[in-house]
């Protein structure tokens, strides 16, 4: 015979798992390495076992709490097999589940938990995200790698199987790394065979399913699906039939939104990854976890279709409108059990008693919700009664009212699982069990009452079983049916003919009653799983109604206002703020109107002046509305988007420590890709990672690009303030500045040099943060990179043409100006001082124009600490004349605009002497 360590050395042989856990009697036991590593995880203690001459390492828990451990680990990303024992007689051991990170049961919290499983056909993708916890089943195709692997992000998933196409594929397993927290596991190739795979998805989902899904059979997607159950069934997890449903969506259902867009917006988690701070948690005002995760689900996935936004936001409506009637219904939804999750537990065998009482009592919130809503006209009126008339109301209530009949109110008390009359055998068992138990309880009493003997305890162990005991001093005078089982210091144990036979049938009743509780526990179990699917409609119910008055809840408190949807492309939004800002400061509402013909905004002001915070605010809005939810704003009229994209300058995540000029490359490039005229683009500052000229060269190209070809709705702050040039040379390009009234909030120049150079005003203290460029001699670093990145082409070889110009000193045309073919206008640029000519000859109606642009954002402090910072860098005025003139101007105009009454005499001296500064720096 093999010893204990040879066999769990075998199976270990024989699995892929990290770890291995083998029952050995009443305790699962991990051996060798294994047994080093759970001992470091668990902080588990390791003894020592000898086998066959050797020693080895060795640690266990006892059965019952293998769970936790089980969870700790998998959290760790470990996958973590389990050997039980084949019966209570046959001591060898088989390997009957596989715990991993994607198919973890016994997960606890709100967050759905994905396994992803990612197909590529050529350029086709699918993908299949399966939630084990919830039976949430979902699957896809996508085109290209950038959409598929966004999307496969958006399910921040624990898990990802690649399939054959893609475990190859460094920069596909690079991204997966970089995007996710997930484990990447190796499953069978098999398994995302066509053929295979598209039978396995006919065999769960039945016949049809695909067809009336619209996914392709033996296509990626379903090859994605049928490898996903594939890989759930070889877990022994035990949950397919609670995957009831498979949903099928398209990419464009939602509002495109890639990983950095989700991490730049802080929807889920702030930039330093907490919870707290970030969108979803400052909404979050759910009573449930399935609402909690529905809200979030929602965040993460804003919707295009219009009727499906109206929708909700009708439901909001409906319930901000009334306090007490939200309050009543959020009660009603309170303390409800997660229906989705117990439907799993139902499904894999592994709830209790306790877990299906709680499917009952949550059952019973349907009706109570459904008289809620009904009571109120304004909530009757809304779609909110839609939601729950997609649950089987009579079904629900057949299986609340099976479950509350046969369950006692405390399943697993004194009394037992069963209520009683549930079961007229058990009652019977039951009723006889009670019977010896009452015995027992009261032989002490009879003992007494029917002897001399006052000195007497019966009670139960181990070894002896039951017994009378009796002190010493009362030993002389027991009856003689008393027989003498042990004799103690003080004491002696005595047993009867009776109890003999009370005990047998004890023992026997105590028997009987379990194993007719367990038949029909698992009786009722098997009928709760059976409705797996009504349990997840009523969950998702429930969460969605949650979902909804939590949105609610907070527009109520906070003010927020219903979005008007439009019907063309154009957002006027008045008095918007910053849904997560607003909550810490006194915020300042802002304006912020894109039209066709207004599709640009190039946004400029001093550091901390909020461009950062103005431009992710108007981000929020829209993927807020979109989202379902009312938005911050007095008023805001918004047409739908496909998509809201965000990149943030390398310097600015540098700063976090986590970026590259390479990285910020390659995310313009994507935006470049993906971006359409129905799109959402938010560039801050972008191309400030590198050196100065080609960053503007780069800015420039990608400027005229998104408004000459993609038509994107864009917001663009950026601290090379040539770029405001373009405002009065392409038609849908308009300067907007942040205007600073707060005196704490004014800073220093900063901005063209080539030395970067970023500040952060938290308040009082100033603190300078430099970055060392990148100095190679090539100065155009930058465009290379942004080639190297993928940046189209036209941008590039664009970029390149700016550059040279500005070098040389040349005048540059604006492609795709307001003035059309004609007549090109153009600009030029000095390095040397930051300033700026137009027309070829840069004579004085040039230099007008030029005053214009810089008038656009005169008010801008900026502007002139620029031109002053590169007059006294260069030690020169290669700007001339015109240049001088147009600084002038600039003070002239900021002059001119001041508002008097408004403006503070600390204020007015403050401004006077910076205007006489940069005067007289020109002057010298
Ligand atoms: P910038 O991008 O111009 O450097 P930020 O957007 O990062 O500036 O904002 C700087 C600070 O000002 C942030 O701490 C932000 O909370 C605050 N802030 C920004 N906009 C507003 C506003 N409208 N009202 C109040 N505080 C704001
Ligand atoms: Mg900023």
């Amino acid at each position: 015979m093999t010893g204990i360590v040879e066999e769990f050395l075998a199976l270990k042989e024989g699995t892929d798992a990290d770890v291995l856990a083998m029952q050995v009697g009443d305790f699962y036991e991990f051996f060798a390495e294994d047994a080093r590593l759970v001992a470091d995880e668990l902080d588990l203690k390791v003894s020592e076992k000898s086998s066959h001459g050797s020693s080895y390492p060795m640690a266990g828990v006892p059965l019952s709490e293998l769970t936790p451990y089980l969870k700790s680990l998998v959290e760790r990303g470990y996958t973590v097999a389990v050997a039980e024992q084949r019966g209570s007689d046959d001591t060898t051991r088989e390997i009957t589940r596989k715990a991993t990170p994607g198919t973890l049961l016994e997960a606890t919290g709100a967050d759905a938990r994905y396994l992803v499983s990612v197909v590529r056909d050529g350029d086709a993708w699918g993908l299949a995200a399966v939630d084990v916890t919830t039976g949430a089943f979902h699957v896809t195709e996508l085109a290209g790698e950038r959409t598929a692997l966004a999307e496969l992000g958006r399910f921040d998933p624990e898990e990802v199987l690649p399939g054959p196409d893609v475990r190859d594929d460094e920069g596909v397993l690079d991204a997966l790394r970089e995007d996710t927290d997930a484990t990447l596991t190796v499953h069978a190739t098999d398994a995302f065979a066509p053929g295979r795979a598209t039978h396995r998805v006919r065999e769960q989902f039945g016949d049809g399913t695909l067809d009336a899904i619209g996914v392709a059979p033996e296509g990626a997607g379903a090859r994605a699906a049928g490898a996903a159950l594939d890989y759930v069934e070889e877990t022994g997890v035990g949950v397919l039939a609670s995957l009831t449903r498979v949903q099928a969506y398209e990419a464009d259902d939602h509002v495109a939104l890639d990983p950095t867009t989700r991490r730049n917006l802080e929807l889920t988690g702030t930039m330093h990854g907490e919870r707290a701070g970030s969108l979803a948690a400052t909404l979050d005002h759910t009573v449930t976890s399935m609402g909690a995760r529905r809200l979030e689900a929602w965040l993460l996935r804003p919707v295009q279709d219009r009727a499906e936004v109206a929708r909700r936001h009708d439901c909001v409506a409906a319930l901000a409108g009334d306090a007490l009637e939200r309050d009543a219904v959020r009660e009603t939804l309170d303390g409800a059990y997660d229906l989705e999750r117990l439907a799993a537990r139902a499904t894999s065998g592994s709830a209790d008693p306790a877990a299906i009482r709680r499917v009952a009592d949550t059952l019973e919130r349907l009706p109570a919700l459904r008289e809620r809503l009904a009571s109120s006209p304004a909530l009757a009126d809304s779609p909110l009664k839609g939601i729950l008339d997609r649950v089987d109301a009579e079904a629900a209530e057949d299986l609340r009212e099976t479950v509350d009949d046969a369950l006692a109110d405390e399943p697993g008390g004194e009394t037992g699982i069963f209520a009683r009359g549930y079961d007229a055998e058990l009652d019977r068992i039951a009723e006889e069990h009670d019977a010896v138990v009452a015995f027992f309880d009261s032989l002490a009493e009879r003992v007494k009452a029917e002897t001399e003997l006052s000195r007497v305890t019966v009670d139960r162990n181990k070894t002896d079983g039951y017994y009378v005991q009796v002190g010493h001093s009362q030993t002389d005078r027991v009856p003689e049916r008393f027989r003498e089982v042990k004799t103690l210091k003080n004491s002696k144990r005595y047993r009867t003919d009776e109890l003999d036979e009370k005990e047998r049938d004890l023992v026997r009743l105590e028997e009987e009653r379990a194993a007719r509780e367990r038949e029909l526990f698992e009786a009722l179990r098997e009928e709760v799983a059976a409705h797996a699917s009504l349990l997840q409609d009523a969950g998702r119910a429930l969460a969605e109604v949650d979902a909804l008055a939590s949105f609610a809840e907070h527009s109520s408190a906070n003010r927020w206002t219903r979005p008007e949807l439009r019907d063309d492309r154009e957002l006027d939004v008045v008095a918007g703020r910053h849904p997560v800002v607003e909550q810490t400061v006194e915020f300042v509402p802002n304006d912020a109107r894109l039209t066709d013909d207004r599709r640009f905004l190039v946004v400029t002001g001093p550091n901390m002046s909020g461009k950062s915070t103005y431009m992710r605010q108007t981000a929020l809005i829209v993927l807020l509305a979109q989202a379902g939810s009312f938005v911050p704003a007095e008023s805001a009229e918004l047409g739908l988007v496909d998509g809201i994209y965000t990149r943030v300058g390398a310097l600015d995540e540098l700063a976090q420590g986590r970026s590259t000029f390479m990285v910020e490359m390659q995310e313009l490039s994507n935006i470049l890709h993906s971006a359409t005229e129905d799109s959402l683009v938010v560039l801050d500052e972008v191309g400030r990672g590198t050196a100065s000229d080609d960053g503007i060269s780069i800015a420039w190209a990608a400027t005229e690009y998104l408004h000459n070809e993609v038509r994107a709705k864009t917001l663009f702050a950026t601290h090379y303030h040539e770029l405001t040039a373009l405002a009065d040379r392409l038609d849908g390009v308009r300067n907007v500045h942040v205007e600073v009234d707060d005196e704490s909030h004014s800073s220093s120049a900063s901005g063209t040099e080539s030395r970067p150079v970023d500040e952060r005003n938290d308040g009082e203290s100033v603190t300078f943060l430099r970055t060392v460029a990148e100095g190679p001699a090539d100065r155009s670093y930058g465009i290379h990179v942004a080639d190297l990145a993928g940046v189209p082409e036209p941008v590039v070889s664009r970029s390149r043409d700016v550059l040279a110009k500005l070098r040389a000193d040349e005048a540059i045309d604006v492609r795709g100006g307001a003035t059309g073919g004609e007549e090109t206008e153009q600009v030029v640029f000095d390095l040397g001082s930051g300033e700026l000519r137009t027309g070829a000859g840069a004579d004085g109606g040039a230099g007008a124009a030029s005053g214009d642009a810089t008038a656009a954002t005169g008010a801008d402090p900026e502007a002139g600490a620029d031109a002053s910072a590169g007059a006294e860098a260069d030690g020169g005025r290669a700007g001339g004349e015109a240049a001088l003139d147009a600084d002038a101007r600039a003070v002239l105009e900021e002059v001119r605009g001041v508002d008097i009454n408004n403006t503070s005499p600390l204020e007015l001296l403050q401004r006077v002497n910076e205007w006489q500064k940069r005067v007289s720096e020109r002057d010298e």
